[in-house]
């Protein structure tokens, strides 16, 4: 795809308004309310003028898949953004990364529970979700779903980390439809590990869905989708 010439604004603003009207049509279909869903505008190919555009057409969630990107638009961008991070987390940079994010949607192992859990402040408890590899593809990171029945004992003994839900990435699929067994796999699987949650721990949220299913994931039941090429796609070099 070329790139877009001149402002960008009325060709974000455009596809913004389809993006919702698409995913009010799939909770219409799902019997949802549109206001379950959480766009969230995943700016890792927006320049940072691009994606500073956003919260004045109303979107406040922003995501970024590596902590080093997110800082550096954390400080870029006004304060009222809730920052979502949406990639691997590594423990040596979760003190700089948790001060400044909402929401960490990709948290992959019991280590990593653990190091957020040692750093985060009491007053102020760390909001994650655990991805989970439905698909089980060896070059992604995430629990296996099978692991999780024992993890979520152990989420009793973390003080300052409230698991919030379950993330999951589809495996690339040319029709979105095949990517509805990953989307409902991941409702039951948390419909299941609800049953024996300890303490604050709710698994309320599944985030699912990306440009190209998204459609699919609300079906399925997703609070968040995560968009970036369906926004962003030719707006600015870094996303050409
Ligand atoms: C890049 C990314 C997205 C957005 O993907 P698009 O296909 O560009 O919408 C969503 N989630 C994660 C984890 C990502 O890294």
């Amino acid at each position: 795809m070329t790139a877009v010439d001149g402002d960008p604004r009325p060709v974000l603003e455009q596809r913004l308004a389809k993006v919702r009207e698409r995913v009010a049509a799939a909770c219409h279909r799902a019997g949802r309310n549109p206001k379950d869903v959480t766009l969230v505008a995943v700016t890792k190919t927006a320049p940072p003028p691009v994606a500073a555009l956003l919260p004045a057409l109303g979107v406040l969630d922003l995501g970024e898949s590596r902590p080093q990107e997110l800082w550096r638009k954390a400080a870029l961008l006004p304060g009222a953004i809730c920052w979502h991070l949406v990639g691997h987390l590594q423990r040596n940079k979760v003190e700089r990364t948790l001060p400044l994010v909402g929401l960490i949607h990709s948290v992959d192992s019991w280590r990593l529970l653990a190091a957020i859990d040692a750093v985060a402040d009491p007053s102020r408890p760390a909001s994650v979700l655990l991805e989970v590899n439905m698909s089980r593809e060896p070059n992604k990171h995430g629990f296996a779903p099978e692991e999780l029945p024992a993890v979520m004992p152990r989420l009793a003994d973390l003080r300052n980390v409230h698991a919030r839900g379950l993330m999951t990435m589809a495996a690339e699929e040319a029709n979105p439809e095949r990517c509805r067994p990953t989307f409902a796999g991941l409702r039951q699987l948390r419909d299941e590990l609800r049953s024996h949650l300890p303490g604050l721990h709710r698994l309320e949220h599944l985030s699912m869905g990306m440009s190209d299913d998204y459609e699919v994931a609300v079906e399925e039941g997703a609070t968040f989708v995560r968009i970036g090429t369906a926004l962003f796609q030719g707006l600015g070099e870094e996303g050409a």
